[in-house]
């Protein structure tokens, strides 16, 4: 398939979808941005992706350039440009295009990008053995709740994992508390609670954390939202879960097994349960 983008008001192809070299995303890393999932054409809670697009937004003083409802329909356009079965939604606001420097001219027009891809999923044997993970101090901005496209401590923090084997880095406080990862959120089972830690500037209100704790209120789970440590007792399962992911078993955290070092009954359960409704969006 050969892929269109969302640039600016127009569609083209991917191999012609540039934007300006002053733009202010690629200058500073001034912007927010989005990734939706979507099953044969139905997106996985659009609305509170936007909403939280929007948060972002207002948080660094970018005005979107349309309403909620318009970027809806270009992101239902660009998905039917780019009709992937199984597809990954990017959306990207920038500040705009202005001559370099830091404080940004009033009135600018944000750029506005639209991809949809291949959705990315973990593979079988990730699955059959939960993912590997290692931790490190957090050394990010303390605004972590913008969904910001400032993500070089996120890429240092994968590269230090790949570079260990591991498929994801998970950040820790100066007290030892698992805040989140580089581009997951992450629970615990404790005593057979289900913990996570709240919401704060120090982690990304994720979409799939939220439904997550959704789900998992309505099957009967204690739900917990307080900080938390790997070495607590009763701890026998970690699993992290993003938009790519929805929830996949975490095994070995800095090689060290997790409860007994496989895939946890509540995490497969949970991830059960998210695949059902990602099921009945595509056969709605
Ligand atoms: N935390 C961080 C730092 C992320 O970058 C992401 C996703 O990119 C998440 C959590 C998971 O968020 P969501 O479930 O909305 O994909």
């Amino acid at each position: 398939m050969s892929l269109t983008a969302y640039v600016n008001g127009h569609f083209v192809p991917m191999e012609s979808a540039v934007v300006h070299i002053e733009d202010r995303g690629f200058q500073f890393a001034d912007g927010v941005y989005e990734v939706v999932a979507c099953f044969n054409g139905r997106f996985l809670d659009m609305q509170p992706h936007l909403e939280r697009l929007e948060r972002s937004c207002n948080a660094i003083g970018i005005a979107l350039p349309c309403t909620l409802d318009r970027l809806a329909e270009l992101v239902q356009q660009t998905w039917s440009e780019n009709p992937f079965p199984d597809a990954m939604i990017y959306i990207q606001v920038t500040r705009g295009v202005a001559p370099r420097s830091h404080l940004a001219p009033e009135n600018l027009l944000p750029t506005l990008i639209i991809t949809s891809s291949d959705l990315p999923r973990p593979s079988d044997a990730k699955l059959a053995k939960g993912a590997r993970a290692i931790t490190l101090s957090d050394f990010r901005w303390k605004h972590c709740e913008i969904k910001s496209i400032a993500l070089l401590a996120s890429v240092i923090g994968k590269q230090e994992a790949n570079r260990r084997h591991a498929d994801e880095a998970f950040w820790l406080d100066t007290e030892g508390h698992v805040l989140e990862g580089c581009s997951t959120n992450i629970f615990a089972v404790i005593g057979g609670v289900l913990v996570t830690h709240p919401l704060d500037h120090q982690v990304l209100g994720g979409i799939t954390r939220s439904m997550v704790i959704r789900i998992a209120q309505e099957a009967g789970i204690e739900v917990e939202q307080r900080a938390w440590r790997l070495d607590e007792a009763g701890l026998s399962e970690c699993m992290l879960t993003s938009t790519t992911n929805a929830v996949l078993p975490v095994c070995f955290m800095d090689d060290k097994p997790v409860g007994s070092g496989v895939p946890g009954p509540m995490t497969i359960r949970l991830r059960q349960l998210v695949l059902q409704s990602m099921e009945a969006l595509r056969s709605a």
